[in-house]
């Protein structure tokens, strides 16, 4: 398992110190203490990152296998099954960044990477902030805040990659146990359990796709 490197990196809004490590791109403290290990739940991914051409990808898929169960993903790159983070150029991509890219595209998010004011990195928007504009953005590469001028979100993903907005389908799937989910970066489509639709029915109750993904991957980041 690749080690932890965690820095301290200035205070929380209550004034609690903050811990960040560098080495997964996440949160090292919790009520003002240091942690022994980050709160990282993708640490294996970072073991020796796959360097990617981005003029080599012809295809990227991002495989939910069962949204009911987990929201860890597959990542299919040239079809074939991507276990490790991806570095391209100087951007680290972990397999939140890739959910966060989904989250974004589903609510048609104009993708705007910022660049952190401290380490100069570009910047990726996950979970709630994948949907939400803001202007006080976390850099996930050194841990502090910095400010831009107009709300935005941003997924280093869309500085390397042409993707196109998601296509949708007015149709309601009905699910029951398994809620697969097939999302093609280059192409936009996204199935759910193998048939294209903006909304589900689960329990009984229809429901937009976005806004019920919205919600399960609001903590994602
Ligand atoms: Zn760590
Ligand atoms: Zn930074
Ligand atoms: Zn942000």
């Amino acid at each position: 398992m690749s080690k932890c490197n965690i820095k301290a990196c200035g205070n929380e809004s209550n004034g609690d110190l903050r811990y960040w490590c560098l080495t997964h791109k996440d949160i090292a403290s919790k009520d003002g203490k240091e942690l022994q290990e980050c709160l990282c739940k993708y640490k294996d991914v970072y073991e020796e990152p796959r360097i990617i051409n981005p003029k080599e990808v012809k295809s990227i898929k991002i495989i939910y296998e069962n949204v009911l169960e987990n929201l860890r993903p597959v990542i299919m790159i040239n079809e074939k099954e991507e276990k490790k983070a991806l570095k391209i150029e100087k951007s680290v991509i972990d397999f939140k960044d890739f959910g966060g890219l989904f989250i974004s595209k589903l609510n048609n998010i104009d993708l705007i990477p910022s660049y952190c004011t401290y380490c100069n990195m570009p910047h990726t928007d996950d979970g709630l902030f994948a949907y939400t504009p803001h202007a006080k953005h976390l850099c996930q590469y050194c841990g502090y805040f910095y400010r831009v001028d107009e709300p935005n979100i941003g997924n280093e993903l869309a500085l390397y990659f042409n993707i196109p907005k998601v296509e949708m389908k007015d149709n309601i799937i009905e699910l029951k146990n398994i809620f697969k989910i097939e999302y093609d970066l280059f192409n936009g489509l996204v199935l759910v359990n193998g048939q294209m639709g903006d909304k589900i029915k689960i329990d009984n109750k229809v429901l937009f796709l976005r806004d019920y993904l919205n919600d399960v991957f609001k903590d994602e980041y």
